[in-house]
């Protein structure tokens, strides 16, 4: 018989897991209540880049003075929201259409435990009862909304209202400089707002290579983004009367940042709420996500989570890899040798000006285990393709062994780091070595061959 196989949530989790384990032959069935592709299609990953890259082209266009070109741009926020809509239809349709090839169930609707073998379906005040052999949570993420700030959807806004709001802000306040928050602070500069970013920290981007946040910042300021270093939120008023119409964020050291607009980035909530854990015996944690062993597999013999909902790594690649390593698994496939997921080797990107990119062992962190390394870094000054491009900034950052020359990190800093980042992924995930790389025959001139000269 075949293996009855339940997904509640079709973000990049979901949708991954249900599509490998029906190509290995299970029964499976995916509960969603939004669209195919998940908030990743939906609020994050797909609208935050479409806007960025719009950004990219107006960078470009005033640029253009200096490759001889004469042109200007102006942002449409309407046109903008029609182009994301347009890309998020596509990808979900594009999954919509392969998993019904598989023959995959697709239930539109709210999903939830009733026990450790079924789940209910709530739609349109109907239910419908799903019962399953293995299931998958994978309901992600929402939006962090302290209690503090009184979200209006108006000037007060999350990310989700934010893809763009129907005016471009005269002056975004970006609460929070995590990925998220200069992500935002690069775009809505981009667009030509005014951006102050709220930083509690001493820098920007407080988990990454020290170095490559400075970079960043350098750049915001010389774009004119107002850093408030230290400066923790605490609260944010609406503010209108006849000498100010706009908001004021407070801080806890007595600062206030004012602006007209203020964005908020500072995390995200698991969708743990209501799904019915306690039915199935599993409790979450006191974050709300769902804990989970080094298959992805909760306290239940048969429940899986994975995604944001397990709290692991908030990212949709790494959610997409665990929903097919959870298929495989629950196939009986990870009987046989397999590679396990390995978190610490998630290559990741930040797309911002300059974009940064990093994968692997950070040198602070081997540092602070007093692990030995070699740390090679290679300017894209010299590079030919960069100074054809017109834009030579930053720089390849590689770490490796110093006695075997395996790679074991690096970062990136500069144009098409995310995708450049991918080399060194490869090397880190497959344990190649520097000299594996430098023998390499790449393309003259690319970019990728500051990669080669950092690894020689
Ligand atoms: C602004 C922003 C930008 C980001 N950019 C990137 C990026 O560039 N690259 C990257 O790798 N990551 C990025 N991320 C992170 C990434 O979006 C998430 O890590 C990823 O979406 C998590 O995937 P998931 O499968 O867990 O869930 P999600 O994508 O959140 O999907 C979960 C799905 O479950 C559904 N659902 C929830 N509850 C129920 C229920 N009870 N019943 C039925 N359906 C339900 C939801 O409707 C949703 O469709 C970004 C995050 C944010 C906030």
């Amino acid at each position: 018989m075949k293996l009855r196989f339940l997904v509640i949530g079709g973000g990049p989790a979901g949708h991954t897991a249900a599509s490998t384990a029906a190509g290995l032959g299970a029964e499976v069935t995916v509960i969603e209540r939004d669209v195919l592709g998940g908030a990743a299609h939906l609020w994050d990953c797909v609208p935050s880049k479409a806007m960025i890259a719009t950004g990219g082209e107006l960078a470009a266009l005033d640029r253009a003075e200096g490759m001889g070109l004469e042109a200007t741009g102006r942002i449409d926020p309407a046109a903008l929201r029609v182009r994301n809509l347009s890309i998020q239809t596509h990808l979900s349709d594009d999954v919509k259409q392969l998993l019904e090839s598989q023959g995959v169930r697709i239930l539109n609707g709210v999903g939830r435990l009733v026990s450790p073998n079924e789940a209910i379906l709530a739609h349109d005040g109907i239910e419908e009862r799903v019962t399953f052999d293995a299931a998958l949570l994978s309901t992600g993420s929402r939006p962090r909304i302290p209690d503090w700030a009184a979200v209006d959807g108006d000037r007060i806004l999350t990310t989700r209202q934010a893809y763009p709001p129907p005016v471009i802000p005269e002056h975004l306040v970006v609460i929070g400089s995590g990925v998220t928050g200069v992500e935002f602070a690069h775009m809505f500069r981009a667009f030509g707002a005014k951006v102050s970013l709220v930083v509690s920290r001493q820098h920007v981007l407080p988990s990454k290579d020290p170095e490559v946040a400075a970079v960043l910042e350098e750049s915001f300021v010389s774009r004119g983004v107002e850093l408030h270093k230290g400066a923790r939120a605490e609260a944010i008023q609406r503010i209108e009367n006849a000498d100010f119409d706009g908001i004021e964020v407070q801080c806890a050291d007595g600062r206030k940042v004012r602006g007209s607009h203020a964005l908020l980035a500072i995390g995200s909530i698991p969708n743990s709420d209501g799904l019915g854990l306690a039915e199935a015996g599993i409790t979450a944690t006191e974050w709300g996500t769902v804990p989970v062993d080094h298959n992805c597999l909760s306290v239940a013999p048969n429940i899986y989570a994975a995604g944001d909902l397990a709290g692991k790594l908030p990212l949709s690649s790494v959610a997409a890899m665990q929903g097919r390593k959870i298929a495989e698994h629950a196939m009986g496939l990870h009987a046989l040798a397999h590679r396990h997921l390995d978190y610490d080797k998630a290559a990741s990107a930040i797309f911002t000006e300059p974009e940064i990119a990093d994968v692997g062992l950070a040198e602070a962190d081997a540092f602070a285990v007093g692990r030995k390394i070699r740390v090679t870094k290679v300017p894209f000054a010299g590079n030919a393709k960069a100074l054809i491009s017109g834009d030579a900034r930053g720089f390849v950052k590689v770490i490796s062994d110093p006695v075997t020359g395996v790679v074991l990190g690096g970062s990136i800093v500069g144009a098409n780091a995310a995708e450049l980042i991918s080399v060194l992924a490869i090397a880190v995930t497959n344990g190649l070595r520097t000299q594996d790389i430098v023998e390499s025959l790449l393309v003259h001139p690319s970019l990728a061959e500051a990669i080669v000269e950092a690894c020689s």
